[in-house]
């Protein structure tokens, strides 16, 4: 397979990814970015955002990625759809491959690849993901207006996401899997002062019901052993995220979840001339604005790799 061969491949689309393009179309590093499956990222499945500094009236999560694509563009990055399969970080120049069939040599790589919602593994949930199965009630919520859902998880994702569905729907069953919740304190109590939102502390999620649509959840009280049937026409899942890291485990130091190990103060991983930014290297913070400043970083600790290495 013929190679291309690029000066910094940037894998991924979210603010890191398209920041990291920003700054290296600007230091003539001809970046090349694959923007994988979810172009722009996390943002484009968020509603309004308030705290992305430079827009004091807000913006909606899908503009505003739109916004951070033209700038990387008008810049000259290179941006492309395809989501990055395969690597082979072992020698000078590192592989990259493009849908399994492109074949890529970059000389910096920035891996930006974001993280993704985790799922509770039941086959019921699978099958019926899309027909009333969702990880995003800000997407989806829309769709069972009027009606009873229900939501597991028990952190300030699944406070937030009940409390949107509360206003949405007649009722949502939140199913937390202990006798407490890992929410801040402020979501706990917007939680439980919110009149149609039931919680069911110890519960777990045995089975969610229906064929081509939600119609019901079976669950079981962890502590009594006690099951019951709930009709509910959508079930949501809010049980936090996995970072997007997988195809990186052979060559790249991780965590024990996965999250990319970088030298602290700076984007650089094991591997010389491979960075990371954005939430596949941050578990504390998240934010659209720190993952765009880890993006910046990268993009400067690659320019200085290609010059120190005489690429640039
Ligand atoms: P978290 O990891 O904080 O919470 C995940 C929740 O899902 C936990 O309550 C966990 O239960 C539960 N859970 C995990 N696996 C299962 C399972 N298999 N079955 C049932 N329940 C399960 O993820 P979040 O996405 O909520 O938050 C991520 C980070 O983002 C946090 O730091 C959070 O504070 C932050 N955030 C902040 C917001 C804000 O400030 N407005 C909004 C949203 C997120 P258990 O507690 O038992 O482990």
């Amino acid at each position: 397979m013929e190679a291309e061969k690029v000066h910094c491949l940037i894998i991924g689309s979210g603010p890191a990814g398209y920041t990291a393009a920003i700054y290296a179309a600007r230091a003539n590093m001809k970046p090349v970015l694959y923007q994988g499956i979810q172009p722009g990222g996390q943002l484009t499945i968020t509603t309004e955002v308030e705290n992305y500094p430079g827009y004091p009236d807000g913006i909606q999560g899908p503009e505003m990625m739109v916004h951070f694509e033209k700038q990387a563009a008008r810049m000259g990055a290179d941006i492309r759809y395809g989501l990055a399969t395969k690597v082979d970080f072992s020698g000078t120049k590192h592989k990259v491959w493009i849908d399994e069939e492109k074949l890529i040599e970059a000389d910096a790589v920035i891996i930006s690849t974001g993280a993704s919602a985790k799922w509770l593994g039941l086959e019921s949930e699978q099958r019926l993901n899309g027909y009333g199965v969702s990880a995003c009630a800000v997407c989806d919520g829309f769709f069972f207006r009027g009606k009873e859902v229900a939501i597991v998880g028990a952190g300030d994702t699944a406070a937030e996401e009940a409390l949107y569905l509360s206003k949405l729907c007649t009722k949502v069953h939140m199913l937390i899997r202990r006798d407490e919740m890992r929410a801040s304190k402020v979501m706990q109590e917007r939680v439980k002062a919110t009149a149609n939102i039931q919680i069911y502390w110890n519960t777990d999620t045995l089975e969610i019901l229906g064929e081509n649509k939600v119609d019901g959840m079976r669950i079981r009280n962890n502590q009594s052993g006690e099951e019951s049937v709930i009709p509910v026409q959508g079930f949501f899942v809010a049980i936090g995220h996995q970072p997007n890291s997988a195809i990186f485990k052979d060559y790249i130091t991780m965590d024990e979840a996965g999250y990319i190990q970088t030298i602290p103060g700076t984007s650089k991983t094991n591997v010389a001339g491979v960075f990371a930014a954005g939430d596949v290297q941050d578990k504390h913070y998240r934010q659209a604005v720190t993952a765009a400043g880890s993006g910046c970083m990268a993009a400067l600790d690659a320019e200085r790799y290609l010059s120190a290495n005489g690429f640039l």
